[in-house]
């Protein structure tokens, strides 16, 4: 792998051209969304799409997500897009949504991870909708973090994973969303969730009935075949060991307080850190504040050197979903629940 002097950008129109011109000359360039930050390349380069997979250590298998400047330019990509995905690319788009649909010849396969879809994204957030206009390409961009690792929301955790490897990192500030975007498939009129996100189950709802993917809140056994490969991984966890702890704000506090030790931390709602007696850092209160913070804040367990973290499980309504499916992974799906506080509210919408 090359070895680079990594510049830090800023989102001025001049910086912009720069990072414009990486992409065109096929190298790679952090760049800032409203989700997360992404790793940006020339989706239809294959030379510059296999750095992306060298850069993160991901894995062959895993596709990336194409982002695109307009609606109009989906076929350009995808072919028989169903009416429903336009419909949803009218409500939605541009924002944090990918859609999975039959992929063109010109997105090449080491883009695609082999399959015949690929994952299209209108992202809404002015830095990266500027990087495709004046780069001229559609960009493939998973998230910019070493594979394993939370994903990034700062231009900071960008550099903390990317320093070296690759020439330059836009400075966007925070991701306001803070979680990757929702992912979806479409089987007969019907949206498939692969992978939720800010925009939630309930409101993909109001346009076709939405089936949940059985992974979203249950591991993979070894070897099973998944609909988005993404969700195979243990992926977003840092090097404490992350239990979650499911039951009332008292219940939690109960639990978390006989606890004491060296390296053993609490990841609390922000109305319970307050009452926390051992070491806490609190994720919010809201499923927002909750995605928007999470990722900075097991990042944050990390640099403090945690070696035991009780999360305290979030809501698994609305944005909550998103929240409730990147903890489970960062926690190896390590849950304990007390009392009869066994939750109904995940099994439909
Ligand atoms: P990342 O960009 O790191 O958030 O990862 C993108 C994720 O989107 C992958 O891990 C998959 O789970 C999902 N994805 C992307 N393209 C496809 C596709 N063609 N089919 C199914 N899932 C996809
Ligand atoms: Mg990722």
């Amino acid at each position: 792998m090359m070895s680079y002097i990594t510049r830090l950008l800023t989102s001025s129109q001049e910086d912009i051209e720069y990072a414009a011109e990486l992409i065109r000359q096929g190298e790679l360039v952090g760049m800032p969304t409203e989700t997360v930050y992404g790793l940006a390349a020339d989706a239809e380069d294959p030379e510059a799409v296999k750095k992306i997979f060298e850069a993160k250590g991901r894995p062959q298998d895993n596709p990336l997500i194409v982002h695109i400047g307009d609606i109009s330019q989906i076929e350009e990509y995808a072919h028989d897009v169903p009416d429903i995905a336009y419909k949803l690319a009218e409500n939605f788009c541009p924002g944090p949504l990918t859609m999975v649909l039959p992929k063109r010849d010109r997105i090449p396969d080491v883009t695609s991870a082999g399959l015949d879809t690929v994952g299209i994204r209108i992202p809404g957030h002015k830095t990266a909708r500027a990087l495709i206009k004046a780069s001229g390409k559609a960009i493939a961009a998973p998230s910019a973090n070493l594979t394993g690792c939370p994903s990034p929301t700062t231009a900071g955790h960008v550099m903390n994973d990317m320093d070296g490897r690759i020439p330059a990192v836009i400075d966007g500030g925070s991701c306001p969303v803070g979680v990757e975007s929702t992912v979806v498939s479409f089987e007969d009129g019907r949206i498939r969730l692969l992978r939720p996100g800010f925009i939630s189950a309930e409101e993909l709802s109001e346009f076709a009935e939405v089936i949940a993917d059985r992974h979203i809140t249950e591991a993979a056994l070894d070897g099973e075949q998944v609909r988005s490969p993404g969700m195979k991984y243990r992926h977003y966890s840092p090097k404490a060991n992350v239990t979650i702890i499911e039951g009332s704000s008292e219940e939690y506090l109960e639990y978390v307080n006989s606890r004491v030790g060296d390296g053993v931390f609490a990841m609390s709602f922000d109305s319970a850190a307050a009452d926390c007696k051992i070491p806490c850092i609190p994720y919010g209160d809201t499923s927002e504040e909750q995605a928007a913070k999470l990722f900075s804040v097991l990042r944050e367990f990390d640099e403090i050197g945690a070696k035991q973290v009780y999360a305290q499980c979030p809501s698994s309504n609305g944005v909550g979903l998103a929240v409730y499916n990147r903890l489970l992974r960062a926690a190896g799906f390590e849950i304990v629940k007390i009392g009869g506080s066994l939750k109904t509210d995940r099994e439909g919408f």
